[in-house]
């Protein structure tokens, strides 16, 4: 019979590593799954994929999102929190102490932190699957610098501020950097716009979306459309780029817990309480509005708050 934890928690980002760092310091000996590729992500979640943070307070001089992770993980574990690598893939919340499990290993815990962020979308276009990782990715910080994509030219699709980050770090390697924005305006912030419009190496082709990948062994161009005029034509390069957004990794709790819509968890707000009594979600598993590391970190405090007034209770 496995040991019922005080309190478990679900993938290290900066939400699952406050709360480890807020359960440990108030001796609650937290457990923390931080997961293996789970969601398709490296352990620290997105924020790994992401270059250098301008606005996480207390790091003037920048920081990168791996560093600044890194030091997150450091912190929860200097005050006790113990981290498995390993991925949690199904949860029964039916019974209390709730149990997880990790392939055949089964865990119990009294009171859960949901942290398991958000994955990269993907646009599912013919060929994609053919020239993943060949010429495709959903991460130009992890992949941008590989040496396929060395002046070359490149293409970004999406018009968010990831979208706008990727295109500039990618102009640190490509020779040519496209963004494909569907829509005739970005939605990323004003800043972000000003820096990427400044970069003579970035282009934008607005009102246009990528709608069949090409290539031999590796991609070599992409069939796109002018999505007003209808007009279709090909665009050689050798990288396309995902930056359009993200989806919940919310799989092993469905059916089981109240989502919206999107497959988001529903919180109370200013709690982290799920419908579910003892269950709590911090960060993008249940944010699809801010998201942003520190108001994901902030959320793991506030849910680490409730656990221990919860166990306390
Ligand atoms: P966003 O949802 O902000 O943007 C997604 C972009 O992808 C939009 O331009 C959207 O177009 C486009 N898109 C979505 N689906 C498709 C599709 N099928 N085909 C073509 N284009 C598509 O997501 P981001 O990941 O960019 O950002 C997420 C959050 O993180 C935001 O709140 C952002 O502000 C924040 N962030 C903040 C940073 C910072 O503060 N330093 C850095 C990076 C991100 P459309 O607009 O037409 O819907």
């Amino acid at each position: 019979m496995p040991t019922t934890e005080n309190v478990i928690i679900i993938w290290w980002g900066p939400a699952g590593h406050t709360a480890a760092i807020y359960t440990a310091r108030a001796l609650l000996q937290p457990l923390l799954f931080e997961g293996f590729m789970a969601g398709g992500m490296p352990p620290g979640g997105q924020l790994t994929t992401t270059t250098e943070i301008e606005n996480f307070p207390g790091f003037p001089e920048e920081i990168s999102g791996l560093a600044l992770m890194n030091k997150m993980k450091e912190q929860s574990k200097k005050y006790g929190t113990r981290i498995e690598t390993k991925t949690i893939d199904k949860v029964d919340l039916s019974q209390h102490p709730f149990k997880l499990f990790a392939g055949t290993e089964e865990f119990h815990a009294k009171t859960l932190i949901l942290a398991m962020g958000a994955s990269a979308k993907r646009l599912r276009l013919p060929g994609e699957n053919k020239f993943w990782q060949r010429g495709i990715s959903a991460c130009a910080t992890c992949d941008g610098g590989l040496p396929l994509y060395r002046n070359q030219r490149l293409v970004v699709v999406g018009g968010g501020d990831v979208a706008l980050e990727e295109a500039l770090f990618l102009s640190n390697f490509g020779s040519e950097i496209i963004m494909l924005v569907r829509r005739d305006v970005f939605r990323a912030s004003k800043a972000m716009q000003e820096k990427v419009l400044k970069n003579q190496k970035i282009h934008i082709m607005r009102n246009t979306e990528a709608i069949e990948c090409l290539g031999d062994t590796t991609l070599q161009s992409i069939k796109i459309k002018n999505n007003t005029s209808g007009e279709e034509s090909l665009l050689e390069c050798k990288g396309l780029f995902y930056a359009i957004g993200h989806h919940p990794n919310t799989e092993i709790v469905q059916g089981q817990i109240t989502l919206d819509t999107d497959r988001y968890i529903i919180t109370e707000p200013g709690t982290g309480k799920t419908n579910i009594p003892w269950v709590f979600a911090a960060g993008d598993v249940q944010d699809k509005k801010y998201r942003q590391a520190i108001t994901s970190a902030g959320s793991g405090a506030i849910a680490a708050l409730e656990v221990e007034r919860f166990l306390e209770a």
